[in-house]
């Protein structure tokens, strides 16, 4: 795949780069930056925009195999383009999950086969995702996995967990827990606060993730493995991972954009589209994630993408299953609604998840795989979830006016996504 990338600004803060010029891409990979266009190949005029490293999602359910009609591979890959993402990695919580290898081939091979984004796949944690013993995992890091986790449930075993750390270890793979104590958190649908009193639901408390998170943590430093904390959602706990960061340990964390644009007073109306887990939290943790993602504390704004048929979520509240969709209003989310400088924003949704993963980078420079996110900061536009190109409808964005978009994707040189307005 061959393309001129002509005149836009080029934004990598990974390599000190900020200025409006050329890039040239050559059967797939970028080969020179800065040099003035060449006639004989295509050409994307990227005047007014901001080109950067593509953006991974590191927290993204594909539902497939088991549960596509919700999403599948290919749909999910469509969605992620399609909000700017050339990139995604696949937790691994689908039906059978991915523990062992022979899964791990599936998703890799059917990413390539269907899905416009790359595609990197999450192990589980423990066999089955049942907590008990440790699933195949140095098989599956063979068969391409970046990370394990038992996403959509924890790790409750803190020995088995002290085993996982260790063993990732030898991987130099994270290992990413969803935090909750599942003890303190059983029966509850939403955040334990002012609103589930007055609406008369069951709530989770904060305690749920803070104690998970704080167990975590010194497990982390016993064992000196990389520790990745999955969609943060409290003020105290923003505040372990700033102190862990301080002691040196090897612990990263990801907030999802529900998190920093919503609060429980969604919940209100009982919109099944306001349940998700970790639940939407106060006004104090909202301010508290704002700060922790322009001090450095979060590494990486994730979806945390969860689609569910619409029979489910139109289940009374109780029933319905926790989660939303979110590849599509990430990046809109974020320009609109935090301050962030431009290369701020671009370590939260490219630099940093690629370390995280530590995946082979990508960005602005010769050589390299030619996956860009193209920006428009000044963008108007409204998100509308019937033209969502994932399979589930399950957001509470619909009809949110945002300012600044992912107008154009491009993956291994190809032009996967464009939106011209
Ligand atoms: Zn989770
Ligand atoms: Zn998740």
């Amino acid at each position: 795949m061959d393309l001129v990338v002509k005149n836009g600004r080029l934004v990598d803060p990974a390599r000190n780069i900020d200025a409006v010029t050329n890039l040239i891409i050559r059967n797939g990979k970028i080969q020179s930056i800065g040099s003035a266009a060449v006639s004989d190949i295509p050409v994307f005029d990227a005047t007014g925009l901001v080109v950067t490293p593509g953006f991974l999602d590191m927290h993204v359910h594909l539902r497939e195999p088991g549960t596509e009609e919700a999403e599948t591979i290919s749909t999910g890959g469509s969605a992620a383009v399609a909000g700017g993402f050339t990139a995604v990695a696949a937790m691994p919580n689908t039906k059978p999950p991915n523990d062992n290898p022979s899964i791990t081939h599936y998703i890799v091979s059917e990413a390539r086969r269907s899905s416009p984004a790359r595609v990197f796949p999450v192990g589980a944690i423990t066999k089955d995702q049942k907590g008990e013993t440790l699933a195949e995992i140095g098989e599956m890091f063979e068969a391409g996995i970046v990370a394990i986790s038992d996403d959509g449930k924890p790790v409750m075993d803190a020995q088995l967990f002290r085993r996982a750390l260790e063993y990732a270890q030898m991987f130099d793979m994270p290992v990413i827990q969803h935090c909750e104590d599942l003890n303190l958190s059983r029966g509850g649908v939403m955040h334990e606060g002012v609103y589930s009193t007055r609406l008369g639901l069951k709530g989770i408390p904060a305690a749920a993730e803070e104690t998970m998170i704080s167990r975590d943590l010194i497990l982390a430093q016993m064992t000196g493995s990389k520790y990745h904390v999955a969609h943060l959602s409290t003020g105290p706990a923003i505040q372990m991972v700033r102190q862990a960061k301080a002691l040196g340990l090897r612990v990263t964390a990801e907030v999802a954009p529900h998190h920093f644009t919503l609060t429980d007073a969604a919940v209100a109306d009982y919109d099944t589209n306001a349940k998700m887990n970790p639940p939407l939290r106060s006004t104090e943790d909202v301010e508290a994630i704002v700060k922790g993602l322009s001090d450095g504390t979060i590494d990486a704004v994730a979806s945390d993408h969860a689609p569910h048929h619409i029979n489910l979520k139109m289940l009374e509240f109780d029933r319905a299953p926790f989660g939303i969709t979110g590849l599509e209003t990430a990046v809109g989310l974020a320009l609109t609604k935090l301050r962030l400088s431009i290369t701020r924003l671009i370590e939260l949704f490219s630099i940093n998840p690629q370390k995280i993963v530590k995946v082979t980078p990508w960005g602005l420079f010769e050589g390299s795989e030619a996956d860009l996110t193209v920006l428009d900061l000044n963008r108007s536009w409204t998100f509308d979830v019937n033209s969502s190109r994932s399979r589930s409808r399950n957001s509470p964005f619909h009809g949110w006016a945002m300012k600044g978009k992912a107008v154009a994707t491009i993956v291994g040189g190809k032009v996967v996504y464009e939106d011209r307005g």
